[in-house]
């Protein structure tokens, strides 16, 4: 552990180093809780530079929780085409519709009310509480626990449950009384920018001094990933008078979306490519077909909510015609 004498330099470094360093990012203009709320979602399980654009369009469509709680779950999907995890959408727009019917549109600063909202986890209403509310609050995303793991020299599992209450535990021991805005941002930002996954930059460390990582590249340890699936995908592309026939998905998978029809008999294949979801390794293969009753046709240039991988095939296939 930091000693507390050390706490305070430890945190000055930190800090300061952010003020010079910190990325300017959209979200972090300013402190609206739902611009928090809709950046730490759209952030989970995507990268930074692939969620910008997308939370810029997001808060231009819905600018407040009044205008998504009002909006109907095609327009959010719609908004959100292209992100994948689709399910983060439908959250957030239950959340939305939580918070305008039970809360007068007011999003809660502290921890245990936001735990209450639907779908928001631990890590979510930390986030809010510490960026919005600047609450001391432990946000535990990939980088701060990395960077959290590395400063103690955790050589456990950082994803079983003893793992996890060290980190919860060491986090919270760094935690300044007031400013979490300020601590948690910077200790991402080091995670995201110097304390890296794989190889750090520790030269470049400006808590290098309070580090006690004596292989940080072998930081955080993590129980192995479980094998993947191989799947194939069998769908077709059914196009007549200029308009193709698209289903809407009732889940698990995709729920709510539209995407191409499933072949019920091979033929021959117009194309066929991998995509992956989590650990499902796909091959979509693409087979041509007569509309069916029951399917619902599209103008290809105004298509409803597609997963990227339905809309680069229809994208490719309607270009052929
Ligand atoms: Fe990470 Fe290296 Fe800094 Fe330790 S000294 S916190 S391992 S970058």
């Amino acid at each position: 552990m930091i000693s507390k004498q050390n706490l305070g330099k430890f945190r000055r470094s930190l800090h300061g180093w952010f003020r010079k360093n910190g990325r300017d990012l959209p979200w972090r203009r300013n402190r609206d809780p739902y611009a928090v709320l809709v950046s730490e979602v759209m952030l989970q399980q995507t990268t930074v530079a692939a969620v910008i654009p997308f939370f810029e369009r997001w808060m231009k469509a819905f600018p407040d929780v009044w205008s998504l709680a009002v909006a109907d779950e095609e327009q959010v999907l719609k908004q959100w085409e292209g992100l994948g995890y689709y399910s983060r959408a439908r959250n957030l727009l239950r959340v939305a519709k939580s918070i305008v019917a039970d809360n007068g549109g007011v999003i809660p600063d502290q921890v245990p009310e936001l735990l209450l909202l639907p779908g928001i986890g631990p890590y979510t209403a930390s986030a809010i509480a510490a960026f919005a509310f600047d609450q001391p609050a432990a946000v535990l995303d990939a980088n701060i626990i990395r960077v959290v793991a590395r400063l103690f020299d955790f050589r456990k599992s950082v994803t079983d449950a003893n793992g996890k209450r060290f980190i919860e535990q060491s986090a919270r021991s760094l935690l300044p009384g007031k400013g979490g805005n300020l601590h948690s941002s910077a200790l991402m930002e080091l995670g995201a920018l110097v304390c890296k996954s794989g190889k750090p930059e520790c030269v470049s460390c400006p808590v290098r001094g309070f580090c006690m990582a004596v292989s940080p590249e072998k930081i955080p340890f993590k129980a192995p990933r479980k094998m993947a699936v191989h799947e194939r995908d069998l769908r077709v592309f059914a196009f007549a008078n200029g308009r193709v026939s698209l289903v809407r998905s009732v889940g698990p998978r995709w729920k709510g979306l539209w995407l191409l029809p499933s072949a019920t008999r091979e033929g021959k294949m117009l194309i066929g490519f991998p995509y992956i979801v989590t650990r499902h390794r796909i091959r979509m293969e693409i087979f041509r077909a007569r509309p069916r009753a029951g399917w619902q046709t599209f103008d290809p240039a105004h298509l409803p909510p597609m997963p990227t991988p339905h809309r680069r095939a229809l994208a490719i296939l309607v270009e052929r015609e």
